[in-house]
């Protein structure tokens, strides 16, 4: 399950702040005002990457469950560090922008939640919304000390962690290095995933149709189908569930992803364009090659 996606009732609101390198990590005041076209091509893309690390992880789930992997530790925690190692994997611009944009996500999924804990965030199924943009930082800085340490610095990690980060992402890339040579050769069957997207209406028809244009559900069903070994055909679909969110569900080897997801991203997107827009990929913005990791 997704766990802290689901809607919070408080309203967007700065709780901390960090200034490096003139970048605020801080939360958006709340606006409604329209996008113009350039600025919702970029709330779509921020859209889309928070949705495929969702979808990643979902997809951690469901090989845990088909191939009986092993897990230590809590399997949520284990589900978001194969979600970031399957995008580190990928070494490109766009999935690099995409780890970016998750931890961004739960950064804003926090300042969007209750100013104080409650005894069941901390035995939650789930890590702390804070914790888990923060483990996706240190996985980025642990494995490229180069490459994301500005990113890291940022969210202000000191560098004493950021050196111990290193080890963290050694363990969990070896770790996952002996479960893919035990479990991950490529299946050859054909047809083994299957996408599907049903009818959104009303409200969420936007944001139904922002999901299904962006392809991501097309590329994790691609990297779901080509690099595993599934035991049992996969069906990815798209759907209303009347709550913001994204589940594995083992009954019936589906992977569901809800519009009211994509919504929700969508309006972060759309409170947090100031922030976004100035840190948005060069494909939608022209700016500095070396500025690609600014989250
Ligand atoms: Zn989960």
């Amino acid at each position: 399950m997704l766990g802290s996606w689901i809607a919070k009732a408080a309203p967007l609101a700065c709780r901390w702040a960090v200034v490096i390198f003139g970048l605020a990590l801080t939360a958006p005041a709340a606006s409604a005002a329209p996008l113009n076209a350039q600025d919702t091509q970029i709330a779509q893309r921020w859209a889309a990457n928070n949705a495929m690390f969702v979808l990643y992880h979902e997809m951690a789930h469901l090989l845990v469950d088909q191939l009986n992997l092993p897990v230590l530790g809590r399997e949520e925690d284990a589900a978001d560090n194969m979600a970031t190692h399957i995008l580190l994997s990928q070494r490109t611009n766009e999935a690099d922008q995409a780890l970016v944009d998750a931890a961004r996500g739960w950064l804003l999924t926090d300042a969007a939640g209750p100013e104080t804990f409650q005894t069941s965030d901390f035995y939650d199924s789930h890590s702390l919304n804070l914790q888990r943009a923060y483990a996706i930082v240190c996985m980025m800085v642990g494995s490229d000390r180069n490459a994301f340490g500005r990113i890291a610095d940022v969210y202000g990690i000191d560098p004493f962690r950021q050196d111990s980060c290193a080890g963290d992402f050694n363990l969990i890339d070896r770790s996952v290095d002996r479960v893919m040579a035990a479990y991950g050769a490529p299946d050859t069957r054909d047809g083994g995933v299957k996408v599907h997207y049903e009818v959104a209406t009303g409200l969420m028809s936007r944001a139904a149709v922002a999901f299904k244009r962006s392809g991501v559900f097309e590329k994790v069903a691609d990297t779901l189908d080509k690099d595993y070994r599934l035991r049992r055909s996969v069906v990815l679909r798209a759907q209303l569930c009347d709550q913001p969110n994204a589940f594995y569900d083992p009954n019936h080897d589906e992977i569901i992803f809800c519009y009211e997801l994509m919504h929700e991203f969508l309006d972060m997107a759309r409170q947090d364009m100031a922030y976004i827009r100035v840190n948005a990929p060069e494909t939608s913005k022209k700016v500095n090659k070396k500025a690609r990791h600014s989250p």
